[in-house]
């Protein structure tokens, strides 16, 4: 069974999948991260992120091993990362990668912003984790906080709500909705509510087998 995740920044899509991933035995392939490499080896080679035809060279070459810098996680680079995400050529380097994982024979867990509606399309569950922008952010300033990064949380709020409106409003699969997917509002829930929710889902379908 593929499972697909989308959301916004901060909305707990990847705490979410991580933990179906685990409960499941199933792979997990945090999509975001593949941006964020391909931001990072722009940036360690002095080229500017707007610069497509080395942004799509940098997607092409991208190792697995990449994944795995520590330097990815920061919100600097999350911000690189939905610049190069924006170009259409970036996007097509990595939907091989990314269907290649999908296409394991125990099926996966991917999280990202497009992955129900155009990297996994035939998913057997969908799943599109938001929150308000306003507790996006007290999450991510709380994350931010004990990581001993003192960011006012009125510039973590732009931060997320210019994120979001580069997520969706680029021409390049854009982040919206797909039309058979559920969708889980974490604004009032706690990590274990968001979890029984979406096993509910999976299990409805008849579990990671079916
Ligand atoms: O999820 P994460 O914050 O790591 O993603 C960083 C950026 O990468 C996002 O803001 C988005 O622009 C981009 N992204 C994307 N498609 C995905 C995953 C991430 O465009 N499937």
């Amino acid at each position: 069974m593929v499972i697909a995740i989308d959301g916004p920044a901060a909305s707990g899509k990847g705490t979410l999948a991580k933990r179906l991933a685990a409960h499941y035995r199933l792979p997990h392939l945090d999509t975001g991260l593949l941006y964020r490499a391909v931001a990072l080896t722009l940036l360690d080679a002095g080229r500017d992120l707007a610069d497509e035809a080395a942004a799509a060279a940098a997607a092409r070459a991208l190792a697995p091993g990449f994944l795995a810098d520590s330097r990815l996680r920061g919100s600097a680079m999350g911000e690189a990362a939905s610049i190069v995400s924006a170009q259409g050529a970036v996007r097509a380097a990595l939907l091989d990668w990314q269907r290649r994982f999908a296409g394991a024979p125990s099926g996966a867990v991917l999280d990202g912003r497009d992955i129900g509606t155009v990297v996994c399309p035939d998913a057997a569950v969908k799943l599109f984790v938001t929150a308000s922008a306003e507790e996006r952010a007290r999450r991510r300033h709380r994350e931010l906080e004990g990581r001993g990064e003192a960011v006012p949380y009125d510039e973590v709020l732009a931060d997320i709500l210019r994120r979001d409106a580069r997520d969706a409003d680029r021409d390049a699969a854009p982040l919206r909705v797909a039309e058979d997917a559920v969708v889980i509002d974490t604004t009032a829930l706690d990590a274990d509510a968001a979890f029984r929710a979406a096993t509910d889902v999976v299990d409805g379908r008849g579990g990671p087998a079916g």
